[in-house]
């Protein structure tokens, strides 16, 4: 692109942006949270019907079971790819059980670990970059080292991780969204999982937290198949590397689900002797409602393609607005997943928080830039992430439009400058 053109683009730009100022627009792009319509649709899950009894006789509105429910571990062991009678389903919140699960490893020792983690000098998780801001805060609250890992379209880069793994003990853990990842809707391929399952670790109790929170929530007709890390490990030699999360958060209600705690029957007794000190049992009443209004794996599949009908416009609406407004500028690349809750816009290095700050600036919230790296450091300042699902359909594209304007004005005015330090 000539200079002149680059001017009449960054000028172009700036009259968008002082338009869409004025527009005094309020939208929040910001949290990955079903709408009020999904919500409406699980509404089923409230009701309770008959005696509160569990399909063995026990009565349900008492203590006990802390394994949870097997008839909903049953609904999500398949999905979750997960034996039924290695599958734990407990409170409504699956990034309790994986801070659980960090605090347990710490304090306690998990099996085959020669101490405790908080006994280790420098004790670390490699962290695939763009991730998810709540994994990091967790390590970041306990002194966990973070290292990123970039990802690949197959998932984090393997060279990387089974370099690092190999070399270094403290090396403990990683942390993984292997499908339809958070934020840029990867889905691990087969050979990567397969990787993370057979490498030699330096570590003996390395474990890979496996956050499977998006397993069922496909946009397409076609739903992604994820290589089954348990087995694959299992079969490796590894069987306890694995720590399997989900939940049903974006499913039925996100402060009222199930969520679930996976694992090698070594592990999940290592869980529950902890988890046993902590709770006499779970809500299995709510667990026993999500039993009702799901029926079955089948009936959770079926409830998935009801949301996926008043999410994907959504999604469609984001990929839309930004190849028509950004596409073949070579201003900004995005992904287009296939499942899960978010998008990843990536503008050129240095811009992306200027662009949140645009953004901000004329009403539209997105992420802070730099919540998809540890420490909130994006060295790079170029990821930014797109929640798409809560607002409904016109607020989604309003604030498309305006982030869109927002890339035009910070990345053209950039490349401006550039030119003309060069000039
Ligand atoms: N894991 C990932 C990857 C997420 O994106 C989210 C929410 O956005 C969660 C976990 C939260 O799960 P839960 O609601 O079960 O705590």
């Amino acid at each position: 692109m000539s200079v002149d053109e680059l001017v009449g683009q960054v000028e172009r730009a700036r009259r968008d942006y002082e338009a869409l100022v004025a527009e005094g627009l309020k939208l929040d792009l910001t949290r990955g949270k079903p709408s009020p319509k999904q919500l409406d649709a699980a509404n089923g899950v409230l009701n309770l019907s008959g005696d509160p009894v569990g399909a063995d006789g026990t009565d349900l509105r008492n203590y006990g079971g802390l394994t949870g429910l097997p008839e909903v571990r049953a609904i999500f062991a398949p999905d979750l790819q997960v034996p039924v009678d290695q599958l734990v389903a407990a409170g409504n919140s699956s990034l309790e059980l994986m801070h659980d699960a960090i605090v347990f490893a710490l304090l306690g020792t998990v099996p085959g670990a020669e101490q405790r983690w908080v006994d280790v000098e420098g004790i670390t998780f490699l962290c695939p970059v763009p991730g998810y801001d709540r994994h990091f805060g967790i390590c970041e609250r306990y002194g966990i080292k973070m290292v990123p890992v970039p990802m690949t379209p197959d998932g984090p880069d393997m060279d990387v991780v089974e370099r690092l793994v190999a070399e270094d003990a403290s090396v403990k853990g990683i942390w993984c969204v292997p499908k339809y990842s958070n934020p840029d809707g990867t889905v691990y391929s087969d050979e990567t999982v397969r990787r993370l399952a057979a490498m030699p670790t330096a570590a003996p109790d390395f474990r890979i937290f496996w956050d499977n929170a998006y397993a069922v929530h496909h946009l397409t007709d076609s739903p992604a198949q994820l290589a089954d890390i348990l087995a694959l490990s299992a079969e490796h030699g590894n069987a306890d590397r694995p720590f399997v999360f989900g939940s049903s958060s974006k499913i039925t209600f996100a402060g009222a689900g199930v969520a679930f705690f996976g694992s090698s029957p070594a592990n999940i007794e290592w869980w529950l002797s902890h988890t046993v000190k902590r709770s006499i049992g779970p809500d299995k009443i709510n667990q026993l409602r999500h039993v009702q209004f799901l029926r079955d794996a089948e009936g959770l599949r079926e409830h998935m393609r009801t949301l996926a009908e008043l999410i994907r416009p959504k999604f469609d609406a984001v990929e839309k607005i930004l190849s028509a407004e950004l596409g073949g500028t070579g201003l900004a690349t995005w992904t287009t997943p296939a499942g899960g809750y978010f998008v990843s816009l990536q503008v050129p290095e240095g811009c992306a928080r200027e662009v949140v700050a645009k953004a901000k600036a004329a009403g539209i919230a997105i992420t802070p830039a730099g919540a998809t790296h540890p420490y909130g450091d994006d060295p790079t300042d170029s990821f930014i992430r797109i929640a798409p699902t809560f607002p409904e359909l016109p607020e989604v594209e309003s604030a498309m439009v305006g982030l869109a304007t927002c890339v035009r004005l910070v990345a053209s005015e950039k490349l401006l400058a550039q030119q003309n330090a060069q000039a």
